[in-house]
């Protein structure tokens, strides 16, 4: 893969629905084949998902979590040299810079803001290539333009959102593999939260970014659509968080904001003899009691403890009265409801 570090750097796998706004990219060949389904089930490897900054691959085994550095030192195991770095931004939202170790190469995702992105860029004398944007909010693209007129680094979106998501270069659709410095990214649409919102799994590092789809402990609101339309929203939502949710259980969870600790409330008045959920909550509360991200969490995790990918729960239903004829959608749409308002 390294070999393609540099050269695949610009290069959108030439899949028919995709399509890009830059032709000189649009007109470049593929270096990659097609991802198949076979392949998104069974990654070649694993890899890291990590706040710090120092070369990965002299790093082996699992990571273990010390002290003050728990979030700064997470790691699952070698074979990526893809740094992961969260930075808070607005309120509660989340952006993650990318940066390949090997190459220098850096991208966004979700820059919220532009500022506090500038800020970690240049405590490391970093430029910037890439912005990615899960979906067109403005809490996930205000950045776009600032950072793009600083850096002439490259939006990345869906194409579904080229109308807009501010100053896009490059969009993609389902199953589009793109190239990140030699990183493969598989491009997952996963509408509900909008219609055009996309997730960014690379897996080579056992990470996805869901912006505001999947959350830990919770889904995002479903906004694009009358309230007779809601039903519409749920099956679209529910299909993207059981897409999602077919990673690895070792896949870390990049989410756009830090809900976990009210969420966790939530989901523990619906379903309060879930232990995994009970320990869940419990340190996630003392996570934020010192001021430290929940994020990222893991596949297998959501699935033990997110009421929104526990629609066969007995618990959920009897505490929530859903009849036993629902169907998983309509078990989500009930617990978005009360979720709503909670
Ligand atoms: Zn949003």
């Amino acid at each position: 893969m390294r070999m393609f570090s540099k050269a695949c750097s610009l290069v959108v796998s030439s899949l028919p629905r995709c399509s890009s706004s830059a032709p000189a990219i649009r007109g470049q060949p593929s270096l990659i084949p097609r991802v198949s389904r076979k392949w998104l089930g069974k990654p070649l490897m694993y890899g890291i998902g990590t706040l710090l900054v120092m070369p990965l691959r002299t790093i082996h085994g699992v990571g273990r979590m010390f002290g003050a550095a728990r979030y700064l030192c997470n790691m699952t195991s070698v074979s990526s040299s893809l740094q992961i770095e969260l930075v808070p931004c607005l309120q509660d939202n989340y952006a993650y810079i990318l940066h390949d170790v090997d190459t220098g190469t850096v991208g966004v995702v979700d820059p919220s803001e532009a500022v506090p992105i500038i800020n970690a860029l240049e405590k490391r004398n970093q430029n910037l290539t890439y912005i990615l944007n899960t979906h067109h909010h403005y809490d996930h693209t205000g950045g776009n333009l600032e950072l793009k007129a600083k850096y002439g680094a490259k939006v990345i979106g869906s194409e579904k959102d080229k109308d807009r998501i501010p100053g896009i270069d490059i969009t993609l659709s389902e199953g589009d593999t793109w190239m990140f410095a030699g990183h493969q990214v598989l491009v997952m649409e996963t509408p509900g939260h909008t219609s055009g919102h996309v997730s960014f799994y690379f897996p080579g590092s056992g990470a996805i970014f869901t912006g505001d789809t999947l959350f830990s402990l919770s889904c995002g609101k479903l906004f694009e659509g009358t309230p007779e339309q809601v039903r519409y929203l749920c099956i679209h939502m529910h299909s993207s968080l059981q897409k999602i949710v077919a990673l690895p259980d070792v896949t870390k969870v990049y989410c756009g904001h830090e809900y976990t600790l009210s969420n966790s409330r939530f989901a523990l008045s619906i379903e309060p003899g879930n232990e995994e959920l009970q320990e869940y909550a419990a340190s996630t509360a003392d996570l934020r009691n010192k001021n430290t991200p929940t994020v990222p969490t893991t596949i297998a995790r959501e699935k033990q403890c997110n009421p929104f990918l526990r629609t066969s729960s007995p618990e959920i239903k009897k505490r929530l009265s859903i009849p036993d004829h629902f169907d998983d959608a309509r078990v989500l749409e009930v617990i978005r409801r009360a979720k709503d308002n909670f």
